[in-house]
C-alpha cells in the first residue's frame, strides 16, 4: 500500500512526498481511510508509530485553510505539543494551513494572536480551559484530537478534559489516541466519541 492510495488532497500528499515516507505505517493504513471517511474513532497505538501523521494528514486533506480554526488537537505536556506542532506544520504549510501551540507558564499576547491566524491548534488542557473559560479564545473545529490520551487521565486532566468539551461544536468528528484502554479511556470515549471505530495494532 502507498501514501497515493488514500487520495489525500494533492498539496498533503506533496508534503508526505517532501517528507519522505515511502510506505504508509499500520497505524497510518487503517486509520487513515476511517477518518477519511468521516468516522469518529478510538486508537490504540504507542509512541513512534506513525500516529501524528495517522491523524494529521487526513483532517489536514479536509481542511479548507479558511482563515477559521479547523482542528484542535490536545496533548498532554508541552515538549509533546512543540513535538506535533513540528510535524503539522510540515504536513500542512504547502496547504496554507498554519499551526499555532498553546500551553501554560508563557505570555498569552502572543498565543492568542498565533491562534487567530492558526487552522489547527495544539493545546495543553490546562491553557485551553483558561483561554476558552475567560473567553479569551472562541473554537469552532470540525475536527478534534486527543493524543495520548491515558498519560492525560494519569496527570488528572480528567476535569479539564470534559471541561474543554462543553465549549466545542457538537457537530464535529474526534479522534482519540492513547497507548493503554483502561476502564477510564473507555468511559471517557463513550461521552465524547460518536459511534466510534476503533483502530489496535
Ligand atoms: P509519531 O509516532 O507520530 O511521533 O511519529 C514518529 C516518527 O516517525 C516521526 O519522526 C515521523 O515523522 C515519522 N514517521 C511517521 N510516519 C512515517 C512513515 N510512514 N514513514 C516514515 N517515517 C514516518
Amino acid at each position: 500500500m502507498k501514501f497515493t492510495d488514500f487520495n489525500l488532497k494533492e498539496t498533503i500528499q506533496a508534503a508526505v512526498t517532501e517528507a519522505g515516507f515511502k510506505e504508509p505505517s499500520p497505524v497510518q493504513k487503517e486509520a487513515i481511510p476511517l477518518v477519511l471517511e468521516g468516522h469518529d474513532m478510538i486508537a490504540q497505538a504507542q509512541t513512534g508509530t506513525g500516529k501524528t501523521a495517522a491523524f494529521g494528514l487526513p483532517i489536514m486533506s479536509m481542511m479548507k485553510a479558511d482563515g477559521s480554526v479547523e482542528g484542535l488537537v490536545i496533548v498532554p505536556t508541552r515538549e509533546l505539543a512543540m513535538q506535533v506542532s513540528d510535524e503539522l506544520y510540515r504536513f500542512g504549510k504547502l496547504s496554507g494551513l498554519k499551526t499555532a501551540t498553546v500551553y501554560g507558564g508563557t505570555a498569552y499576547g502572543k498565543q492568542i494572536e498565533r491562534i487567530r491566524q492558526a487552522s489547527i491548534i495544539v493545546a495543553t488542557p490546562g491553557r485551553l480551559q483558561d483561554l476558552l473559560m475567560s473567553g479569551k479564545i472562541k473554537l469552532n473545529p470540525k475536527f478534534v484530537v486527543l493524543d495520548e490520551a491515558d498519560e492525560m487521565l494519569d496527570m488528572g486532566f480528567l476535569d479539564e478534559i470534559k471541561n474543554i468539551f462543553t465549549f466545542l461544536p457538537k457537530e464535529r468528528q474526534t479522534l482519540m489516541f492513547s497507548a493503554t484502554m483502561p476502564k477510564a479511556i473507555r468511559k471517557l470515549a463513550e461521552e465524547i466519541l460518536e459511534n466510534p471505530k476503533t483502530v489496535s495494532i
